[in-house]
Formats: structure tokens, C-alpha cells, sequence
């Protein structure tokens, strides 16, 4: 008998690609292999994302679609994880008469026995109870070697922050931390199989540890930092409130940590921040950054912007350009605001008429564009430890094609590098993936650079910019 195929859809953020690992993974022993022809799947899961209308509405009319091949091939199952099966359940099932499975973000060990109903007993199952403890499943228990350097591990499940427009407290349930053992010996087994730089996952993982009494964050990131092998250590999210001296500090003392933080401020107005229930001002996110900027001056920094929450006035949204000018992020998500019924904005007065915030989204994303080129241009000249990922697929290059192999990767602020090899390249000097190698940028694009070849080897942890040698 064939093996049966798994086609799984992920929609949203980088938990959602780790816990789309977890499912494959679970579902491996009962043999289900992960395809990624749509056509040929014999299982089809949406791993959805509830935490803005955007996402929800793209996996229903995703779902939408399966309608036919169902049609066509009535043997054809159809699952719905995530937080929007969190937060429907049996709804979803009313709605999509196609789906055979819905099951929530606890649910994930548990499918195996759950795909087993569907298919003996013909029903269709519904499971979005939520466990009390961390849903295990050793990723790297079974973890083949794909070719990927670059992986992503939550650390951390949930939240218990309550920003008033989030679902996330509501749909993943409690916060948790994994065993610092447990995320250690994964990582060891990620880079055994040729691994060579790790992001850690939370939505706060400035706070991992902290509610049972394990290590702190910046503990956890000494001992990573130990393993052998291991190139690169990145993470996200931070929550500008509990941004430790700990957790700064690391960023000067930590070779592999790479020097870029994600640390998401969602407006620079005082009474929207109050609001949104975020617990800092305008002034201490400032005095974080310049902190961070002291231990670390070449550290970059990104953010995640929320445009027309309730109550948005003209002068608030006038105070987070002002904040956006002063820091200068390396690059930046905006979003507009978008309500979300579990969470209390919701309910909230004086909402921001849809065309207002559209305009404001444009004016920022147009203010970040104009910092984010002077930022990228200011690194022209410099020498920059790319860790290569691939052969560059990258159009407009044509200036640069006769002049050897292109390459691509990313650098140690996690700006992606294109760069060629120069015009006479021995095949055997080809470079491989996960190696760290120095390239020299010459230009700057509004998303990425371009850089020629220095060096076949960087000394792990180069930092780049000033540190660099030769800059
Ligand atoms: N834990 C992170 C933090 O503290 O900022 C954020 C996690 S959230 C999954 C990712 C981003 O989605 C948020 O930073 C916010 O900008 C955006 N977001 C969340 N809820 C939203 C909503 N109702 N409308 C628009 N954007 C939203
Ligand atoms: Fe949502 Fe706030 Fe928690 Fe981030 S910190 S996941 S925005 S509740």
C-alpha cells in the first residue's frame, strides 16, 4: 500500500510553521508523508491564524475551494488546526460541510487518534480541549535532514498579557515554558542533521521561565550559545516591557546571538499604548533602544506597528511617526487594526473610519521605506558575515550574471545579501549552505543587498559592521 499524503497549508506566523512541523511529525508513525502538490494529497490541513480578519477570511476561502476536490474525490479528508479551530470549533463544521477534523492549538499529539476516528468510523471529530501542561512532541525525534540550515523552535506556548486587541491569550490558553533540557537537546539534534542557526518562538519570550521557576531567558541563551556547531542564535518575540538588563546585556556577550531584536511597539502614543494595554510609555521604549544601542551599537531593530486602533486620533498616530524617526528600525510590519470578537477592543468606542486607516498605513509604510533605504545604504562599503542559504533566485541581477554563481544569505541583522563569486570560479570552490562566509556590500536595494565574495570563511560570530575586520 502507498503511503498516504499530507498536504498542510500554514497560514500566519512562524509558530504556525513550527507547530505545521509538529503535525507532520505526528502523523508520520501512522504513515502520512508531507507532499506539497495540493493534487495529490490524500489529508489536507489548514493550519490556520486568528489573530488578524485577513488571515481568518484567507483559510476559509482556502477551505472554500477544497469543496470541489472533495467533490471529486470523496475519500479526501480535511483538517482545521490552529486558533481559528480554537476559537469556532464545532462552528467550523456548520459552516464547511467539507471539513472531517477540527482540532485546536492543544490538540496537536492527539491527532493520530484523531485522523484514526475519522477514517474507521466515518465521523467527523471535533477536539479544542486545552491541556494544562506543554504538548510535546520532539520535533527532532524523527527530523531528516532537508537541506534546511535555518530552523524555528517555540520555546514558549501562549500568553497571559491580555493586549486588549489580541486573541492570542484566548485561543492558546496559559503561558508555558518548555524545559530548557528539552530545548536543548532538540537543538542539538536539529544541528547534528546540519542545522546551523535556530530562531527561538514565543510571543513573549522575555518572560520564558519566569512563571516555573526555570532558568531565565538569558540563562536559556548562554547554554544555546554552548552547543557546538551552532552558527547563529536568533529569537522572537520580546515584549518591550519585560526586555531584561539580562537579556540586553547578552546581545554584548553572546557571540553567536545574532545582533537584531524584534521588538514589537505597536504605537509611540501614550494613551493608545494604555489602551491597548501594553504596560510601557513612548519614554521607555526610547530608553530601551538606547540601552540596547549602547551594549550593541550596531544591533538592528524591527517592530510591528498596529494603524487605527479605537480611538486613534490624528495626534497619536503623528506621535508613533515621531517615535518610527527617532529609532530608525531596520524594517517594521504594519497592520491595520482589525477587530477581533474574543478581545475587548472590540468593544471599544470611536473606531477609525477604514479609509483613514488605510491612509495612515500608507504614510507610515512610505516614512519606514525612506529609513529603511537610508539604513541599508549606510551599509554600503562594509564588510558583513553572510551565513549562505541558497543559490540567489533573485530577477534584476543581470548586471551580475557574468560574474560567476550567485549566491544568497543573510547577514548577522538578518538583512538578505545577494552576492557572486567573482568571474573565475573553480566549481570545486562552490560554497555550501550554512556556511559563514564575508561578503563586501556594494549596493542597497529597499529589501535586500548586493555584495561580492571577500572571504570563504568568517570567524563564527563575526558581528560585522564596526567590529568587522575590515571595516
Ligand atoms: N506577542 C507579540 C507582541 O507582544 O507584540 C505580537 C504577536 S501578534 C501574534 C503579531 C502582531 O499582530 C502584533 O504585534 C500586532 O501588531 C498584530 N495584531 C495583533 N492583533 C491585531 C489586530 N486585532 N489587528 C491588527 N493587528 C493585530
Ligand atoms: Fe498578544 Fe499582547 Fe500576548 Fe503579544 S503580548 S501575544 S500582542 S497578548
Amino acid at each position: 500500500m502507498r503511503n498516504q499524503r499530507l498536504y498542510i497549508n500554514t497560514i500566519g506566523c512562524q509558530m504556525n510553521v513550527y507547530d505545521s512541523d509538529r503535525i507532520a511529525r505526528a502523523l508520520e508513525p501512522g504513515g502520512y508523508q508531507q507532499t506539497h502538490v495540493l493534487d495529490e494529497a490524500d489529508l489536507v490541513i489548514v493550519n490556520t491564524c486568528a489573530i488578524r480578519a485577513k488571515a481568518e477570511q484567507k483559510a476559509f476561502s482556502f477551505i472554500g475551494r477544497l469543496a470541489r476536490m472533495k467533490r471529486q474525490n470523496p475519500d479526501l479528508l480535511i483538517g482545521v488546526g490552529g486558533c481559528v479551530a480554537q476559537q469556532e470549533g464545532e462552528a467550523i463544521l456548520s459552516r464547511m460541510p467539507q471539513v472531517d477534523l477540527v482540532f485546536g492549538t492543544h490538540a496537536i499529539p492527539r491527532l493520530p487518534q484523531i485522523v484514526n476516528q475519522v477514517k474507521t468510523r466515518r465521523i467527523k471529530v471535533v477536539d479544542v480541549e486545552q491541556s494544562d501542561g506543554i504538548d510535546e512532541i520532539d520535533l527532532a525525534a524523527g527530523f531528516h535532514d532537508d537541506g534546511q540550515v535555518s530552523r524555528c523552535l517555540t520555546i514558549r506556548q501562549c500568553c497571559d498579557n491580555y493586549c486588549t486587541y489580541c486573541v492570542v491569550p484566548y485561543v492558546r490558553g496559559a503561558e508555558m515554558s518548555r524545559h530548557p533540557d528539552r530545548i536543548l537537546s532538540e537543538i542539538e539534534t536539529l544541528v547534528r542533521g546540519g542545522v546551523r542557526e535556530v530562531t527561538l518562538l514565543g510571543q513573549n519570550v522575555n518572560s520564558y521561565g519566569r512563571k516555573e521557576g526555570l532558568p531565565s531567558f538569558a540563562e536559556l541563551l548562554e547554554r544555546v550559545n554552548g552547543i557546538e556547531g551552532l552558527h547563529r542564535i536568533r529569537f522572537t518575540t520580546s515584549h518591550p516591557k519585560d526586555l531584561s538588563d539580562d537579556l540586553m546585556e547578552a546581545f554584548g556577550q553572546l557571540r553567536k546571538l545574532c545582533p537584531h531584536i524584534h521588538l514589537p511597539v505597536q504605537s509611540g502614543s501614550d494613551q493608545i499604548l494604555k489602551r491597548m494595554n501594553r504596560r510601557y510609555t513612548h519614554q521607555l521604549y526610547l530608553d530601551r533602544i538606547e540601552r540596547l544601542r549602547s551594549i550593541r551599537s550596531d544591533i538592528a531593530v524591527t517592530s510591528d506597528f498596529i494603524v487605527g486602533f479605537p480611538g486613534e486620533s490624528r495626534e497619536d498616530f503623528e506621535a508613533t511617526l515621531a517615535l518610527m524617526e527617532t529609532v530608525a528600525f531596520d524594517s517594521v510590519f504594519a497592520f491595520m487594526y482589525s477587530d477581533r470578537k474574543i478581545a475587548p477592543a472590540s468593544h471599544f468606542k470611536n473606531k477609525v473610519n477604514e479609509d483613514e486607516i488605510k491612509k495612515r498605513l500608507q504614510e507610515l509604510l512610505s516614512t519606514q521605506e525612506t529609513i529603511t533605504m537610508r539604513k541599508n545604504r549606510a551599509l554600503v562599503g562594509t564588510f558583513q558575515e553572510v551565513m549562505v542559504e541558497g543559490n540567489s533566485t533573485r530577477p534584476g541581477l543581470a548586471e551580475a550574471i557574468d560574474d560567476g554563481p550567485q549566491w544568497s544569505g543573510r547577514t548577522p541583522g538578518n538583512k538578505i545579501v545577494n552576492f557572486n563569486m567573482g568571474r573565475k570560479v573553480d566549481p570545486e570552490d562552490a560554497l555550501s549552505v550554512g556556511q559563514l562566509v564575508e561578503v563586501r556590500i556594494e549596493k542597497a536595494y529597499a529589501h535586500s543587498l548586493r555584495g561580492g565574495l571577500v572571504r570563504k570563511e568568517a570567524p563564527t560570530g563575526c558581528p560585522g559592521g564596526k567590529d568587522c575586520h575590515a571595516a
